[in-house]
């Protein structure tokens, strides 16, 4: 396991913007930019239906699943979204939590 907080490379900054762009018939991209220098610091390709949206909702989900190509029943659809949305709700809290014992950790070591 690891786990990260993505930094600027020029400024170590932790103070980074996502920039989501999203063209038709194409995957969605995320740019990082550095808020603080506004150097350019990374960018990821989201996977078909690998983006989840928190609290945006079932209406956002469908359209993620609209633009992914992919089709199902409403009743899976409703139930995919609801097993979604708890899995990575759970999920977030899992890794904050991981982060938070490995801050200790290191703040230990350090003292
Ligand atoms: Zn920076």
């Amino acid at each position: 396991m690891e786990i990260r907080i993505q930094k600027c490379q020029h400024c170590n900054s932790t103070n980074l913007k996502n920039i989501l762009y999203r063209e038709s018939g194409e995957p969605d991209r995320v740019y990082v930019q550095c808020h603080d220098c506004q150097t350019f610091v990374a960018s990821y390709v989201i996977s078909p239906m690998g983006y989840y949206h928190n609290e945006k909702g079932y209406e956002s989900f469908l359209r993620g699943v609209l633009r992914s190509g992919e089709f199902m029943s409403g009743r899976r659809l409703k139930r995919l979204f609801l097993e979604r949305s708890e899995g990575e709700k759970a999920a977030f809290e899992d890794v904050i939590e991981k982060l938070r014992i490995q801050e200790e950790k290191n703040k230990d070591e350090l003292d």
